[in-house]
């Protein structure tokens, strides 16, 4: 079985992510980026179906600008087998983005797509769903655990008040959650061994998909400061501000 895994290029989450001034975006210039840590979630849980041997192949797929290049090596670095990067320059939507999944699903035939829960940059938490309605596959969102038995995949599924766990039919769509792994790092002989493994250049029209926009940015702005605490002198003080000024009492 083949396995594929879409990985977005991001801000890193380690960065202090600032707004531009007119306030249209997010600053992206000199700013590091790396893959969205949900999808290195999904690499590891691929790498490890494949070392378990439910796995032949592990195909990685960005859209994005040329540097998504690189996140897609990082993935390669990981133990991914082939990646392709699907090149456009703007900013593409989740719609967009599942449509030109749906097309390399159809050309790759995965029995699998494991996606994180959501990108780091926007927070859509949309394209697994979205791919899983475009191409009719069932879906296992939010997975802290999954096992490959046969042509059923157990999905389980962190929910309020508990765990759930789903038996899904293959071919499935999965997204992957904080606790499913806890994803490895490259080691050097494996970064210098994926510059050798091949990496594909497509476009989305190579997959007859239309990734034009069809939400306008009305704003983006930073969160407002937490204001100054204050230290009061007595439980008596703390009750009256908690009763007359917060009004939690
Ligand atoms: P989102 O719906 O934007 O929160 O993204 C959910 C998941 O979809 C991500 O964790 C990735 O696995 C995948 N994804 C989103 N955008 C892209 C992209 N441009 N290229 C490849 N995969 C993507």
């Amino acid at each position: 079985m083949k396995i594929l895994v879409p990985i977005k290029r991001v801000v890193d989450a380690n960065v202090k992510v600032r707004v531009k001034p007119d306030g249209s975006a997010v600053e992206l210039t000199n700013v590091k980026m790396a893959m969205n840590p949900f999808d290195e979630i999904a690499v590891e849980e691929a790498i490890r179906l494949k070392e378990a041997g439910k796995v032949d192949e592990i195909i990685v797929v960005s859209i994005g600008p040329q540097q998504a290049q690189e996140t897609l090596r990082t993935a390669l670095a990981m133990g991914a087998d082939r990646g392709i990067l699907v090149k456009v320059d703007e900013q593409v939507e989740p719609l967009g983005v599942a449509k030109v999944l749906k097309g390399v699903v159809e050309a790759e035939q995965p029995g699998l797509v494991i996606l994180g829960k959501q990108a780091i940059d926007d927070d859509a938490n949309q394209t697994g769903q979205m791919l899983s309605a475009l191409l009719g596959w069932s879906q296992g969102t939010f997975a802290s655990k999954i096992a490959v038995e046969g042509k059923k995949l157990n999905v389980t599924r962190e929910v309020d008040g508990g765990l759930q766990t789903l038996k899904l039919s293959m071919p499935a769509i999965v997204t992957a959650d904080l606790r499913l792994n806890q994803p490895r790092y490259a080691s050097l002989p494996n970064i210098m061994k994926a510059k050798k493994k091949p990496l594909d250049e497509k476009t989305p029209a190579d997959y007859g998909a239309d990734v034009k926009p069809r939400l306008k940015i009305v704003k983006t702005e930073e969160p407002s400061g937490r204001k100054a605490g204050v230290k009061v002198k007595s439980v008596a003080e703390l009750i009256d501000k908690l009763k007359n000024e917060a009004g939690v009492l």
